[in-house]
């Protein structure tokens, strides 16, 4: 998540890879075994409590913690003795024991990514949390129509809501976006051709790659124009009586620019009519209010993709919407009610606890006035840096009682993203908190932060680690705890 790098030739970072090999190799070997520390357990009545799984299981952890110290530092120090090595992993186990930590828990996101897929993306409105605690704890009208008593159809909870928002006929929902694409083009393209303009082959934080997904399909990718350029008539030369759909797809973390030329969604529309072929586009983030309003870059509102004519338009629910993580398809009852139809939605289909929270957001929109106060994403994204400004003052001086004068903190200026693919190339202005200190690396003092209680994640530009406030709610957030100093360096 730290994007600092450093620039080593190829040479030096050839042999800066063997020596790290190198060094891996000798803290692997220097490691006590698992069974090693579980003799210190030996005759612990909370060990036989707890029973040895879990204490094995902590011991790992604690290993591997260790290990990762060890690797760390060995270019400065040689490895301790096994003995001290084994103190050191029971002394974390029998810690980590006693904090009782699950794995998944909260973090500051100090990174200035807004929506960080790694940190989860779109904080909850409060409505939306309650929903889902309510949901959870309780039997609910799920798949349950009450006026009829009798199986009802889950989407309907939220259908009427996206439809209000959207101005589109029918909806339906899945785990995230790329189960509403998969969804799609399995449901009205196998087995034949879909035409995407090879401008929006995308590939999104690695793991979403079109082309990929288009192959799981079982759709034809059938792939016009060229990087920078697709004209109207690549479109019209692609399409035969194997086509299928026209894809339109948002490309969400990058842009081109320079000599280019793509064909907008109109334009799409337009010939799509003329050959009798829908138009479905994926939107990514999917806007369902103008940003522009709040003074940030502008996004394409899924409402003006309906209006030209896309005959189904997905997005997803935890990225500019604020919402849970869920794919949402949008679009013509005919196609919507294909893709309802498809047995592969079985497996894809959401669960209470995301349709109570989706269901609680989508009210937010419809209801409230004020939708910045509301939506935390959006009150997030929408504050101006004079508030920033005075939340970086006071973090810092919350910080700098906690760490002493050893470390200089300085407020900066600094550029934050919406993230999650929302405008690339537009940076929203926002402050941070410069860390450094005179013995310690950028990377040294990121690694401290990432071990406070709770974690804070940063990110380090220009050789200097920063806490940017554009994503924290307020500067209470920084009152953490930090390991003791002995194990900072
Ligand atoms: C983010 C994104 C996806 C993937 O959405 P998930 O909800 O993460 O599955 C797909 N397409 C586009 C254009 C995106 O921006």
């Amino acid at each position: 998540m730290d994007s600092g790098q450093s620039k080593k030739t190829p040479r030096g970072r050839a042999a800066g890879a063997h020596a790290t090999t190198q060094l891996r190799t000798e803290a692997l070997r220097a490691m006590p075994s698992i069974d090693e520390c579980l003799r210190a357990f030996a005759g612990d009545a909370e060990c036989d409590r707890l029973g040895h799984a879990y204490v094995r299981l902590m011991l790992r952890r604690a290993q591997a913690e260790v290990r990762s110290g060890l690797i760390a530092q060995a270019a400065h120090s040689p490895a301790p003795a096994r003995a001290r090595l084994v103190d050191e992993i029971v002394r974390r186990a029998r810690a980590a024991i006693a904090a009782d930590e699950p794995a998944l828990r909260a973090v500051v996101n100090a990174t200035g990514v807004v929506l960080h897929t790694n940190l989860g993306r779109a904080p909850l409105a409060e409505p939306a949390i309650e929903a889902m605690a309510a949901a959870a704890r309780a039997p609910v009208n799920l798949e349950y129509d009450l006026d009829a008593g009798g199986r009802g159809e889950r989407d309907s909870l939220v259908e009427e809501a996206l439809c209000a928002l959207t101005g589109a006929e029918a909806a339906t929902v899945v785990n995230n976006n790329a189960a509403a694409v998969l969804l799609a083009l399995n449901s009205l393209a196998a087995g034949r051709e879909v035409v995407v303009s090879r401008g929006e082959l995308i590939e999104i934080g690695g793991s979403f790659r079109l082309p990929d997904l288009m192959q799981h399909s079982g759709a034809q990718l059938r792939e016009v124009g060229t990087t920078n350029r697709t004209h109207p008539a690549d479109y019209e030369r692609a399409i035969g009586p194997e086509t299928a759909l026209l894809l339109k797809v948002h490309p969400s973390n990058y842009r081109v620019v320079g000599f280019t030329s793509a064909v907008g969604i109109a334009e799409l529309v337009e010939i799509g009519r003329r050959h009798a072929i829908d138009v479905v586009e994926d939107l990514g983030s999917g806007a369902l209010i103008d940003f522009a309003r709040m003074k940030l870059p502008r996004e394409p509102l899924v409402a003006e993709r309906i209006a030209a004519g896309a005959a189904l338009v997905t997005f997803s629910g935890d990225k500019l919407m604020g919402g849970p993580q869920a794919g949402v398809a949008v679009g013509t009852r005919r196609l919507v009610e294909k893709m309802r139809a498809n047995a592969l939605r079985r497996a894809l289909r959401c669960d209470k606890l995301t349709l109570a929270a989706l269901e609680a957001t989508l009210r937010i929109y419809l209801r409230a006035g004020d939708l910045a106060a509301a939506i935390p994403t959006l009150r997030l994204l929408s504050r101006g840096v004079g508030e920033l400004e005075l939340i970086a003052e006071r973090a810092r001086d919350i910080l700098s009682q906690r760490l002493g004068d050893a470390f200089n903190l300085e407020v900066v200026a600094t550029t934050a993203e919406i993230g999650s693919g929302a405008q690339p190339t537009e940076e929203i202005p926002s402050r941070a908190i410069r860390v450094t200190h005179g013995a310690l690396s950028p990377e040294a003092i990121a690694a401290m932060f990432r071990a406070a209680r709770p974690p804070v994640i940063g990110r380090i530009r220009d050789d200097a680690f920063l806490l940017d406030v554009r994503a924290v709610d307020d500067a209470s957030a920084f009152a953490v705890l930090f390991p003791p100093a002995r194990s900072r360096s």
